[in-house]
């Protein structure tokens, strides 16, 4: 501080000079006196003024050598002026090998904090390192345990409720849709036409939604695919920007490719089921879905002293239609009665294919009169249609047999034998007709 370093030069002015003027009056003093010149290096070596002590150590040489002269004592106020600057040496000498010693503590600790940083340095990379690995190793046992959650799910609607559970628990505050049609949404829109992945951080800001976003701020859409084929896609968004970040974009594309091969295993395992059930050619349900289910239907009536209805219906003359028009318009014709036959069921009732051109109407609820009302509806249904092969108009006609339960038979097998009895007794009478009791 400038006002101390003068203060410091006042006072040892003042020191000099309360030490010079007894000198001057009592010669005899000198030898006692002169040493106390010596305090002022140690005062402005304190106030760090080695300049000011070099000053004064000039005057009180030439106090000295001006007093000293011709005197006895010469001698001893010569080694006194030279003890002062030994002194005066030993002083600066000390500060100066003080000031080394900072300067290489200063230098050593600058060493130091240097390494203490890139120690710092090393250790934040390697936290990084682990934060990044910590998040792989979770993703991967996220996609595990969601891939053996998704995996289980039997049906659609199974697999896209699952999919809002995993998703609604990884992003809290987020919206999960499934939509399959972009329709309006302007970010369906711009999904569908990328046909990749969309990250929107923020979508007020976003220039390829032209302010038509509304209250959602950032969104991710994941296209969903069946069997390679678009359908439809998972659509998280949020109130909040910047609420995703890419990393979880890459996760949320992970889960969508988990859930279209879950929905593909679905489609196919439907597929098959659907193969199990129902017959190829006509679409109505197969021999073995109609023994199952008219066990079922036998016992319920049973239980419930309902009726059950059973009309068998053979086509007419179908080997001649086969050798007339050929086996690939017969194949037409099966199809296009099933069709007349599944217009004239209710949702409850069964029509299934029972064999070669012979098929069967289960009617659950259905008095014997209404039974046989709805066999002969179908026997004109037939006849009046006309089916057309390669521009060629053909006609047909159908047998049916009607029995009821319990009236007509006790068990399942004996229903079918009545219906089938009865049908035979049509063709028998001449075809085209409905038989009964
Ligand atoms: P009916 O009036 O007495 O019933 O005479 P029909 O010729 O209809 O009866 P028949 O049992 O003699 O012949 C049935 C024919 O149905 C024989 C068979 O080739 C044919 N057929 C069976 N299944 C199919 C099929 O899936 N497609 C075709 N095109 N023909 C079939
Ligand atoms: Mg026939
Ligand atoms: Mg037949």
């Amino acid at each position: 501080m400038p006002q101390s370093k003068s203060a410091t030069f006042l006072i040892a002015g003042l020191f000099f000079a309360g030490v010079t003027w007894p000198l001057f009056v009592r010669h005899d003093l000198f030898l006692g006196l002169f040493p106390a010149y010596g305090l002022l290096f140690f005062w402005c070596e304190r106030g760090g003024q080695p300049e000011s002590a070099l000053l004064f150590l000039v005057l009180a040489t030439g106090v000295g050598a001006f007093l000293a002269r011709g005197a006895r004592a010469a001698g001893g106020a010569g080694l006194e002026v030279a003890g002062l600057w030994l002194l005066s040496w030993a002083i600066s000498e000390s500060r100066r090998s003080l000031a080394r010693e900072e300067a290489s503590l200063a230098f050593e600790a600058d060493a130091d904090l240097k390494e203490i940083k890139e120690a710092e340095r090393g250790l934040d990379y390697y936290r990084s390192r682990q934060r990044e690995a910590s998040a792989r190793i979770r993703l991967r046992r996220d996609m595990a345990e969601s891939a053996k959650t998704l995996g289980r799910c039997l049906s659609r609607e199974d697999v896209y409720r699952k999919l809002a559970e995993i998703l609604g628990e990884r992003f809290p505050g987020s919206a999960v849709e499934f939509p399959v049609e972009e329709g309006s949404d302007p970010f369906l829109r711009l999904a569908a036409s990328s046909r990749r992945p969309l990250f929107i951080a923020d979508a007020q800001a976003d220039e390829r939604l032209r302010g038509a976003a509304g209250q959602i701020r950032s969104a991710m859409l994941l296209p969903l695919r069946v069997s390679r084929e678009p359908a439809g896609f998972i659509k998280i968004s949020s109130p909040k920007p910047s609420a995703f970040t890419e990393a979880e974009l890459k996760g949320a594309d992970l889960m969508a490719t988990l859930a279209g091969l879950s929905l593909e295993n679905i489609v196919l395992y439907e597929r098959v089921r659907s193969q199990a059930v129902h017959d190829a050619l006509t679409q109505l349900f197969s021999r073995k879905a109609f023994d199952e289910r008219l066990h079922e239907e036998v016992l319920r009536a049973g239980r419930a002293r309902l009726p059950l209805s059973l009309v068998m219906i053979d086509i007419d003359h179908f080997k001649s239609y086969n050798d007339r028009y050929g086996h690939q318009a017969g194949d037409e014709l099966l199809k296009r009665v099933s069709a007349v036959l599944f217009k004239h069921i209710r949702e409850v009732d069964m029509a299934a294919r029972y064999g070669g051109e012979e098929f069967c109407l289960l009617l659950p609820s259905l008095p014997y009169a209404d039974a046989y009302a709805l066999a002969e509806s179908v026997r004109q249904a037939v006849s009046r249609e006309v089916f057309v092969f390669r521009g060629e108009a053909t006609r047909v006609t159908v047998s049916l047999g009607v029995a009821t339960f319990p009236e007509d038979a006790a068990t399942g097998s004996q229903f079918v034998r009545a219906a089938d009895e009865r049908l035979y007794r049509a063709k028998r009478a001449g075809r085209n007709r409905t038989e009964g009791r």
